[in-house]
């Protein structure tokens, strides 16, 4: 049989996919890799109206993960190298391998062939797409990369090359931890905590939380999972069995679309690069695919949606994250917080763009100049 879609990888944006695309009538079949199609992170969502997004995209994307909400965090809490304050921004902890689970179960229901513990191979381009896995092969129309980081599908479009600085690794843990405001979102920024990038606690409750630290690649000293045990040793938290994952921080790959294939999520670099949130993005860019199959080029359809949607919040954090990249490695951002304006933190954070992004775009002019400064390229390789 020839399927409409060969979905690869069932993350948030695989599952989207097969759960969109089925509701529209497509025939799809879903290949991935592990045998359970789940995984945890921070398991944070933004709310549409925190990103802009309105209307039938916005209304899509919440829907899909609103049945998984566990806790509503109205206010993010950040401490900057000691400097603390707060700003209003709406987003969720949520269940996410439950979402994720339901979703291709829904998918399911609709007549979607999923197949865990089968690994994608290869594809070939014959009348159709020839796609081979570690159990068989199948045939389909289009081919749909949701496979995250270090895309198999995604080295079609555009080549394997991974620049190492644009790369963070993570861990997250799920834990018993008293917090003082459950609808607060601690982000924590300091060199010596999570040297690039930040570590976090989102409350799900008043006595749990996930805790977690994301590092940069590029930035640090000592092997990644000493990091996260000595964040986890402040707070008073006993946790086994740490694992790391990767975030690609490097904002949207070139070519999201092509001679009938597609990428989406993390596959397609959909994460903002300056806070390494990506399960919306994944999310949307399924809806918009589902959109995107309906016209006659849907390629060009889909790019041109990813470039509406999502391409600008990528570039801005790409923006932000790079400048703070300058003037961290110069030494200068920990010297200069107490004088910066919050809102201008906040927006890069959030990844948004404010009235301090033009200052911070010409501050990122000079990353290519700091590049290679400090931390230790061979503490953390690409599995
Ligand atoms: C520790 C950590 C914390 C995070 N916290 C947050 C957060 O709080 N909020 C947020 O928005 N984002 C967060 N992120 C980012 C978020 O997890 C990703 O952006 C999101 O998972 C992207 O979904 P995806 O489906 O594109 O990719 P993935 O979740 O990576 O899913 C890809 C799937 O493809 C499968 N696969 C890969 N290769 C193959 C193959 N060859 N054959 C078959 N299957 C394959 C994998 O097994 C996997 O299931 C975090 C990331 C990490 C690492």
């Amino acid at each position: 049989m020839i399927y409409d879609a060969a979905i690869i990888g069932a993350g948030p944006a695989g599952s989207a996919a097969s759960f969109f695309l089925s509701q529209r009538g497509y025939k799809v079949i879903v290949i991935e890799r592990s045998r359970k199609a789940s995984s945890i992170c921070g398991e944070y969502v933004p709310d549409p109206s925190s990103l802009g997004i309105e209307g039938e995209v916005g209304s899509s994307y919440s829907e899909f993960f609103k049945p998984f909400v566990v806790n509503e965090l109205r206010r993010i809490s950040f401490k900057i190298f000691g400097r603390s304050f707060k700003v209003d921004y709406l987003g969720y902890s949520i269940k996410r391998s439950e979402m994720v689970e339901d979703r291709l179960e829904r998918a399911q229901d609709l007549g979607a062939d999923v197949r865990l513990g089968e690994s994608f191979i290869t594809l070939e381009r014959e009348e159709v797409y020839k796609i081979l896995t570690s159990k068989g092969e199948y045939f389909a129309r289009y081919v749909i990369g949701a496979d995250g980081f270090l895309s198999r599908i995604s080295r079609f479009l555009n080549g394997e090359k991974v620049d190492l600085d644009d790369v963070s690794i993570a861990f997250p843990i799920e834990a018993e931890l008293k917090v003082e405001d459950p609808s607060e979102m601690k982000l924590i920024f300091d060199e010596e905590v999570a040297p690039g990038a930040y570590a976090w606690i989102i409350p799900r409750g008043d006595s749990r939380a996930n805790v977690g630290l994301g590092i940069r690649c590029s930035m640090i000293t000592m092997n990644p999972l000493d990091y996260m045990r000595k964040f986890l040793s402040i707070l008073g938290i006993e946790a086994r069995d740490l694992r790391g994952r990767f975030v690609p921080v490097g904002g949207l790959v070139k070519r999201v679309a092509e001679d009938g294939i597609f990428l989406l999520g993390d596959a397609a670099g959909m994460v903002i690069p300056s806070n390494g949130g990506g399960i919306h993005n994944a999310i949307i860019s399924a809806y918009l695919l589902s959109k995107s199959l309906e016209s006659e080029l849907p390629e060009e359809k889909y790019t041109s949606y990813v470039n509406r949607y999502i391409r600008g919040d990528l570039e801005a954090g790409l923006t932000y994250r790079r400048a703070a990249d300058v003037l961290l490695r110069l030494g200068i951002l920990k010297k200069m917080i107490g004088l910066l304006p919050r809102s201008m933190a906040s927006e890069a954070i959030t990844g948004r763009r404010g009235k301090y992004y033009p200052l911070l775009k010409i501050v990122s002019y000079l990353y290519p100049l700091s590049k290679g400064r400090g931390g230790s390229r061979s503490a953390c390789r690409l599995a």
